[in-house]
C-alpha cells in the first residue's frame, strides 16, 4: 500500500518554496516527486511547469479532473520582489497530493486526472492548459480553494464558490496635442478619461444583478506644459453572471466611446480576455454536499460563499459539456487572501482530501 500523505505537513514543505506565475519549476519538481513516489504516472505539461497526473481504471467510465493552482503572489520587501503563498495555493497542492495518495490503486473505472496549474494569479494559466489539450477529454472538473474567515468559519466546507466573471479592458483616449497656453487648439485626452469615469458610473443594469466597474490604472506621458494627446486607462470589471457581464461590457464600451466623443477625442478599447463566472452543475453540487456531510459530518456543510474570480471556469467555457464543481474550505484564513501576512489553521486542510476522495470514488470507484 502506498503511503497516505498528510496535507498539513505537505503544505508546510511547500510554503517556503513559493514561486510566481509560470516560473514554478521547483514546485513542479516537488509535486512530480511526490506523485511518482505513489507510483502514479505524472509529467510536466508541454514545456510548462504545469503537472498532470493520470490514474486509469480497468473499466470504461468518465474522465474526472481535480485541479490545483500552484503559484504565489509577488510582494516588495527591502526593494526586492519576494514570492509569498498569500492565496493558499500551497494548501491546494498539499490537499491534491493527499487526495492522490488516498486514491492510488483505488480507481476502478474511467480516468482520474490531477492537474497542478501554474499562473492562476495571472488568470492565464488555465488558458494555457486548455491549449495543451488537458481538458479535451474531461467530463467532470472539480476545483477547491481555502476561504477567508469572512466567507466561511473554520471547520466548514461549502459545495460552491460564487466566483465572478472578470475583464480588465485597456482604453486609449486619443486627443490632439497643443501648447498648454492654447488649449482651444487641442483635444485633452485627460478630459476624455475623466468624462469616461463619470460615464461608466452612470451605467445601469437590473438592480438584482451583482457587478462592479472600477477604474484601476491611468497613465499620461509627456511634458507638463502641453494639452496631452494620449491617456491610457485600465478598468477592473466584474459580474456575478455571464449574461450580466455581456450586457455590462456593451454598455461600458458605449459609455467610454460617448465620453471620448463628448470632448472631441476618440477611444480605442482593448477588451482583453473575458473570464467566465462560476457555473455549477446542480447534480454535482448536490453530490458534493452529500460528500461533505458523509465525510465530515452534517454540521460541516456551509452554504455557498463567494468573492473574487478564478480562471478555472475557462475550462467550462472552452468545453461547455464539462460538469463543474468547486469546494470552499473553511480554514479561518485571516486577515484575508492576498494579504502579505495571510495565515490560517492548516491542521484543517485534511477536510478537503476527505471530501474529494469520497467524490472521486463515487464516480470512479
Ligand atoms: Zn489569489
Ligand atoms: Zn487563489
Amino acid at each position: 500500500m502506498p503511503e497516505i500523505y498528510n496535507s498539513t505537513e505537505l503544505r508546510r514543505e511547500l510554503h517556503p518554496m513559493a514561486e510566481l506565475g509560470f516560473d514554478v519549476a521547483r514546485t513542479a519538481d516537488f509535486v512530480l516527486a511526490k506523485l511518482r513516489a505513489l507510483g502514479i504516472e505524472a509529467s510536466r505539461i508541454g514545456d510548462t511547469n504545469g503537472v498532470l497526473a493520470v490514474i486509469r481504471g480497468r473499466e470504461p467510465g468518465p474522465v474526472l479532473l481535480l485541479r490545483s493552482d500552484m503559484d504565489a503572489l509577488p510582494f516588495t520587501e527591502d526593494g526586492r520582489t519576494v514570492a509569498v503563498h498569500a492565496c493558499g495555493h500551497d494548501a491546494h497542492m498539499a490537499m491534491m497530493l493527499e487526495t492522490a495518495s488516498r486514491l492510488a490503486g483505488r480507481i476502478r473505472r474511467g480516468t482520474l486526472k490531477i492537474l497542478f496549474q501554474p499562473a492562476e494569479e495571472l488568470l492565464t494559466g488555465a488558458l494555457r492548459m486548455i491549449r495543451e489539450g488537458v481538458v479535451d477529454d474531461v467530463d467532470i472538473a472539480l476545483g477547491a480553494h481555502i476561504r477567508p474567515i469572512q466567507d466561511l468559519p473554520p471547520g466548514k466546507v461549502c459545495a460552491g464558490v460564487t466566483y465572478n466573471a472578470f475583464a480588465f479592458p485597456v482604453v486609449r483616449f486619443l486627443g490632439r496635442i497643443a501648447h498648454g497656453s492654447r488649449p482651444q487648439l487641442g483635444v485633452n485626452a485627460i478630459e476624455a478619461a475623466a468624462a469616461a469615469v463619470f460615464a461608466v458610473n452612470a451605467i445601469h443594469l437590473t438592480p438584482d444583478s451583482h457587478w462592479t466597474v472600477v477604474p484601476s490604472r491611468i497613465r499620461v506621458e509627456g511634458p507638463m506644459n502641453v494639452v496631452p494627446p494620449l491617456c491610457t486607462m485600465q478598468f477592473d470589471i466584474r459580474a456575478r453572471e455571464n449574461a450580466v457581464m455581456k450586457e455590462l461590457l456593451d454598455k461600458f464600451e458605449r459609455a467610454v466611446q460617448g465620453a471620448a466623443s463628448s470632448v472631441g477625442a476618440k477611444a480605442e478599447v482593448e477588451l482583453g480576455s473575458v473570464g467566465p463566472a462560476a457555473e455549477y452543475d446542480p447534480e454535482i453540487h448536490a453530490e458534493l454536499e452529500d460528500c461533505i456531510r458523509s465525510a465530515l459530518g452534517p454540521e460541516a456543510l456551509a452554504p455557498d460563499c463567494g468573492g473574487g474570480s478564478e480562471d478555472f471556469f475557462f475550462f467550462k467555457s472552452h468545453k461547455p459539456s464539462i460538469r463543474t464543481g468547486y469546494l470552499g474550505i473553511g480554514v479561518g484564513a485571516v486577515p484575508g487572501l492576498h494579504d502579505r501576512n495571510m495565515h490560517f489553521d492548516d491542521t484543517l486542510l485534511p477536510m478537503g482530501p476527505r471530501v474529494m476522495t469520497a467524490f472521486v470514488l463515487r464516480h470512479l470507484g
